[in-house]
Formats: structure tokens, C-alpha cells, sequence
């Protein structure tokens, strides 16, 4: 993980991009399924997603940004495999943050160990800047877990539901 500057800005920049688009994905299935209140916290993630990747870009300026394999910055596949099953998976709000909540936790990993580990004192400052605020994300999905796992009836969707049997 001893990126240099222009290695680490690429990651981040693609890092962040991916997270607004999945955000949006999510934002829109659950508009699609009427939960106003999950849609609206995605949509946030989505906004704080893009400034984020803005304020890096603003970063990079002119900097000439390595390429990535996709692999280095996707999320991981949803849970369920690919096609209708993976959407009715994410459809249930539970799944749902569960799902980014882990791909909040891979980010918050991997800036944290570039944190640790790169020479770049520059690189280093930014990856642990950038973890802590990861931290906040999975700290926010979490309080929304925690919401869903709740004693409100109306939100009680998580594993082992049979509402899509
Ligand atoms: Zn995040």
C-alpha cells in the first residue's frame, strides 16, 4: 500500500465516483419501493459522495492520474447473484444498507492501511483524513441498522423476512 501521490488521488477519485453511482442505484430502487426515508439518506450519501470526489479532483488539478483496473475501485457484487434476485435483494431497505455499510467498511480499510503504510507523508495525511470520514459514513448506516432493527413494526424487514417469498 505504498501508493504515491498520483496512484492514491486515481484510487480516491474513482473511489468516491463509484460510491456516488451506487448510492444512486440504491436511492433509486428505493424510490422505487415507496421507502421515502432510506431514499432520502442515500441520496445524501450520493451528494456527500460527489463533493467528495469534487474536493479530490480539485486535488489532482493537473497531476496526470494512472489508470485502474475496475477491480481497485468497484463495490462488491450485492450479495444475491446478479439479474431480478440481486434487485429484490436490495430492494429491502435492511439489505440495502447493509450492503453499502460494507462497502463503506472496504473504503474505510483501505485508506486507513495507505494511511499506515505510505512513505508519502502527503498521501498519508489525505488517507487518514479520508478513512476518518469513511468511519462517519459506516457510523451513519449503522445508526440506520440500528433504526431498522428497531421495535417500529413498520420497519421490520431484515433477514429471514418473507415478504418477497
Ligand atoms: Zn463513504
Amino acid at each position: 500500500m505504498n501508493y504515491t501521490l498520483p496512484e492514491f488521488l486515481a484510487h480516491a477519485v474513482a473511489l468516491e465516483r463509484e460510491a456516488a453511482e451506487r448510492y444512486m442505484e440504491l436511492a433509486e430502487l428505493m424510490k422505487a419501493h415507496g421507502n421515502r426515508e432510506v431514499w432520502a439518506l442515500f441520496r445524501d450519501m450520493v451528494h456527500f459522495s460527489q463533493l467528495h470526489h469534487d474536493d479530490i479532483q480539485r486535488r489532482v488539478g493537473d497531476i496526470q492520474l494512472p489508470k485502474l483496473n475496475a477491480w481497485e475501485y468497484r463495490w462488491t457484487s450485492p450479495p444475491e447473484a446478479g439479474g431480478p434476485a440481486a434487485y429484490e435483494h436490495l430492494s429491502d431497505p435492511y439489505n440495502a444498507l447493509q450492503y453499502a455499510r460494507e462497502n463503506e467498511v472496504r473504503a474505510m480499510e483501505y485508506y486507513s492501511a495507505v494511511g499506515r503504510s505510505a512513505e508519502d507523508p502527503e498521501v498519508r495525511r489525505l488517507a487518514s483524513e479520508f478513512a476518518a470520514e469513511e468511519a462517519d459514513h459506516v457510523d451513519a448506516l449503522d445508526d440506520w441498522l440500528a433504526h431498522l432493527r428497531g421495535p417500529s413494526p413498520a420497519w421490520r424487514s431484515g433477514p429471514g423476512s418473507s415478504r418477497h417469498a
